[in-house]
């Protein structure tokens, strides 16, 4: 349909005494916005899981030589457990500041932390990064499903726990396990 010049003034006039009332509202919406904090204030310092953390950097340099690498595989999880993995690294957590890396390639890391039940879609590629990643190795399997498949146990979809593809070398369990969790797993790890 093409408007002459009058139908388009008409229409704006319309919307324009349509729309009018709600204005007050959204620059009230607007201004309250303006006035709030634009970030969160900081969190308190959690002692404990600074000191797992500080603790875990020291025993891997020992260890290593060197600040701990991470690969995170995802073999089939609800994502519950990447959600605790990942804020480790989080501005809450900010686990970076003691050396704690999470790198992109399995060619790079010291750690592959695996979720998840190992679906058959993920069986080879989680056998192909196991191989991919240099020796020495741990392979920590995560979570309750990581363990034993847990909830996912006798579904059509799934293998099995980790340990049913490649060796493991550390369960952390929990449904999901918190980060508290997962330094003291990672801590135990470079202890033994
Ligand atoms: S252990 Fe729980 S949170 Fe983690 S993948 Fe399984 S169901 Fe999800």
């Amino acid at each position: 349909m093409i408007c002459d010049d009058a139908q388009i003034r008409d229409r704006g006039m319309a919307a324009r005494g349509r729309f009018a009332p709600a204005a007050p509202a959204m620059l009230k919406f607007l201004l309250q916005g303006l006035r709030r904090p634009l970030t969160e204030s900081p969190p308190p310092n959690d002692p404990e899981l600074a000191a797992l953390a500080a603790s875990l950097d020291q025993t891997a340099r020992k260890r290593l030589g060197r600040s701990l690498s991470i690969r995170q595989v995802d073999a089939g999880s609800c994502n519950g457990c990447e959600l605790e993995i990942h804020a480790l690294n989080n501005a809450f957590h900010d686990l970076e500041r003691f050396g704690l890396r999470f790198v992109a390639s399995p060619r790079h890391a010291d750690v592959l932390l695996v979720t998840g039940p190992v679906t058959k879609n993920m069986k080879e590629a989680l056998e192909r990064t196991w191989r991919a990643t240099p020796d020495p190795k741990w392979v920590v399997a995560v979570g309750d499903c990581g363990a034993d498949a847990g909830v996912f146990a006798g579904s059509y979809a799934v293998v099995g726990g980790v340990a049913s593809v490649i060796p493991v070398d550390l369960v952390i369990r929990g449904c999901p396990p918190s980060p508290t969790d997962l330094l003291r797993g990672l801590l135990t790890l470079l202890r033994t």
